[in-house]
């Protein structure tokens, strides 16, 4: 029965549900993984569990534990155990055939990875959890729960808690942060474990390819209803003071309360809420002792881990459309990974002279899909992925390129610059993702550096204009098809070659009636066969790069204050180019490895792609590497501003996490500045 592998133990607990237990553990029975043991801990069954077990299941380990709660039954299950991994589940649960082989491999690829489990359904196959949700006013709740499945749910996910149902559980963490609490006997102590692993540095993950389903509630059907309202009620309370910092119950103690009031006033056991409210006051010493062991063991803050997973404000807001403008204000100062610029390629059709990356193209072969899962499987949902390369449209596999990057990051962006020479492919490729995924956005880049012969020159391959122009006047065609094809837009690298012909080049783009052109002065380390145009001759065509900006602000926007917000953002980009030029600093902190990382076709990272790597997560998390003592002199060299640069994509996003920035130096200072920046 037993192979190489890791060996799991499942451990189920069951009272007096001889009933539905052997489609639990025929479930077991019929796994594809079969290093593995299972225990049944029963609790004083009186319908001969224990004789069903014994004459049907010889295999499974039975055990009797009189009198002793669900959480403290898998405790003494995992103490009898010492295999590497636990499973614990519910007697009405059952796995698909293959959940514990794709458990195992995950965790064995994923060493930060505590607990794991997938896509909970029901026996209708509607949904009963893909994770748990818990919000600052002390409420939890089942994400995704009741919903149908129509895929909504197959992205992984960084979670606070999930149900422990079915759920896999790694021993080394087990060992470093405890069990379940006994104390809850039944009901969020998965809550609670999810959340001690959370702020202990372990990464709580929702893996939809582990599909399992809980049955029929059957143990819960049996309580009775007041008894559970308080020990709910009870459990998420203690689950709250013990685990958050007292910075955070106090920030949050008027929405606490506000929570308590409406509960005693709403809701249909209200007797039993203010008992669980009253005992947990009560036995405020025992909660404490708990509280200090738990904080000794803290590694994140929650400031830190409030901005890697979700943890909203109320249960209820958790699925409404998402207010742009709290969520900006919120996002101003995150320490999360929100964006990434992938470079799925190094092959390149293109010989640009302004190419920074030139002495990395076409040397290797493309990562394969396996090995980008592997990448990407170290990220969970980045708002924002910009595909890079080489040429992104080169791959052969575009399409599963992308199925990757959204199965594990999750973007509400994908965001594709191309030179525009697989005209015919491009549209196929792009027709086909915004098919498949239209709750993701979409926008391309369609490089422009010039007009006819000059963009043919500077691109190093005749033709290119053409056909790019041709492929933009398709692109259009296309995106009226798709919702979710949010943009196409140009970009034009500036230099000392095309300075004189962007007015033309811009009455052009016009011309073409798209959505946006962004313009980038020549950086990195170019073939040196161009050349960066004098400060001066960039301020000679600063004041035409801000009117055109707010062209196509004005036509983004129709909001007046978004419009200005986006004038106001681009002037002090073009503005802070300047100042870097002239050897200033910038007026706020590079977010570049706080906000956003580089991952090269190799596996790579770097902080951003004009610092040096600093190691491969073929090899390593992001966490390790961002922790290496390279990068933190990379991190105090940047603070330091030793290396501001002129690149619009940092400079706009890292701008954006200061609100002294936004509010004062944009208004005011760049105000009194413009008269000597745009000539
Ligand atoms: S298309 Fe991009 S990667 Fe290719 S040569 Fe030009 S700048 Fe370099
Ligand atoms: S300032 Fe510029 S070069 Fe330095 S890390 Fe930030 S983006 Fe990179």
């Amino acid at each position: 029965m037993k192979d190489n592998k890791p060996e799991v133990d499942c451990i189920i607990v069951s009272h007096n549900n001889q009933d539905i237990l052997s489609v639990c553990l025929d479930s077991i029975k019929s796994q594809s993984y079969t290093s593995y043991n299972a225990y049944l801990l029963d609790n004083d069954s009186t319908d001969r569990t224990a004789e069903f077990i014994r004459k049907s299941y010889p295999k499974v380990k039975f055990f009797d534990f009189p009198k002793k709660g669900p959480s403290e039954k898998r405790n003494i299950g995992m103490s009898m155990s010492n295999s590497k991994y636990i499973v614990v589940m519910d007697s009405d649960a059952a796995l698909t055939k293959d959940w514990l082989k794709k458990a195992v491999n995950y965790m064995e690829s994923h060493k930060d990875v505590g607990l794991c489990t997938g896509k909970l359904l029901t026996k209708e196959e509607s949904i009963d959890a893909t994770g748990g949700i818990f919000a600052k006013n002390s409420g939890a709740t089942d994400r995704g729960h009741g919903e149908k499945d129509v895929g909504q749910y197959n992205t992984f996910k960084r979670v606070a808690y999930l149900k422990s149902a079915t759920l896999i559980i790694r021993r080394e963490m087990i060992d470093s942060i405890g069990v379940f609490d006994p104390d809850y006997f039944y009901g969020s102590e998965d809550t609670d474990l999810g959340i001690r692993a959370n702020i202990c540095g372990w990464k709580v993950i929702y893996n939809p390819e582990l599909v399992s389903y809980h049955l029929g509630h059957n143990t819960m059907k049996k309580k009775p209803k007041k008894q559970e309202t308080f020990r709910g009620y009870r459990n998420v309370l203690l689950t709250y003071f013990k685990n958050f910092q007292l910075k955070t119950i106090i920030t949050y103690s008027p929405i606490l309360l506000i929570t308590f009031i409406y509960w005693i006033v709403s809701k249909k056991y209200r007797i039993e809420i203010l008992k669980a409210y009253l005992v947990t006051l009560f036995n405020l010493r025992d909660l404490l002792k708990k509280r200090k062991i738990v904080q000794s063991k803290r590694k994140i803050s929650d400031k830190e881990l409030f901005d890697i997973v979700d943890f909203p404000l109320f249960i209820r807001n958790y699925n409404k459309k998402k207010n742009k403008y709290l969520d900006f204000i919120k996002n101003v100062k995150t320490n999360k990974i929100k964006s990434l610029v992938f470079f799925i390629t190094t092959r390149c059709n293109s010989q640009c002279k302004h190419c920074f990356y030139w002495k990395d193209l076409n040397k290797s072969k493309d990562l394969s899909i396996k090995d980008i899962e592997k990448l990407l499987s170290n990220f969970y949902d980045v708002n924002s992925i910009l595909l890079s390369g080489g040429e992104p449209f080169i791959r052969e596999d575009f399409p599963e390129v992308i199925d990757t990057i959204i199965k594990y990051t999750n973007p509400h962006l994908i965001s594709i610059p191309t030179n525009g020479l697989l005209g015919d492919k491009i549209l196929k490729n792009m027709n086909e993702v915004l098919q498949k995924y239209p709750n993701v956005n979409f926008a391309i880049d369609c490089s422009l550096d010039g007009i006819e012969s000059r963009h043919d020159y500077l691109r190093g391959v005749k033709g290119n204009f053409r056909k790019t122009i041709a492929l933009i006047k398709e692109l259009k065609d296309l995106k009226k098809k798709h919702h979710n094809f949010i943009s196409i837009a140009t970009n034009t690298v500036i230099t000392k070659e095309n300075i004189e012909s962007l007015p033309e080049l811009i009455n052009l783009v016009k011309s073409l009636d798209i959505d946006d052109h962004f313009f980038d002065l020549i950086r990195g380390e170019h073939k040196g066969l161009l050349t960066l145009p004098t400060i001066k001759e960039l301020k000679n065509v600063n004041a035409l790069r801000y009117k055109t900006r707010k062209y196509y602000n004005s036509k983004r926007h129709k909001n007046r204050i978004k419009k200005i917000y986006a004038n106001l953002r681009d002037r002090h980009v073009i503005i802070t180019q300047i100042d870097v030029l002239e050897g200033k600093k910038w007026t706020f902190k590079c977010t570049a490895g706080v906000n956003s990382l580089i991952l090269e076709s190799d596996g790579s990272l770097r902080i951003c792609e004009l610092q040096p790597k600093i190691g491969n997560l073929m090899e390593n998390s992001p966490e390790t590497l961002l922790k290496s003592e390279q990068a933190k002199k990379l991190f105090k060299s940047i603070e330091n501003h030793a290396c501001d640069c002129t690149h619009i994509c940092n400079v706009s996003s890292s701008m954006n996490n200061s609100f002294w920035d936004i509010i004062f130096n944009r208004i005011f200072i760049d105000s009194i500045k413009k008269r000597k920046y745009f000539d």
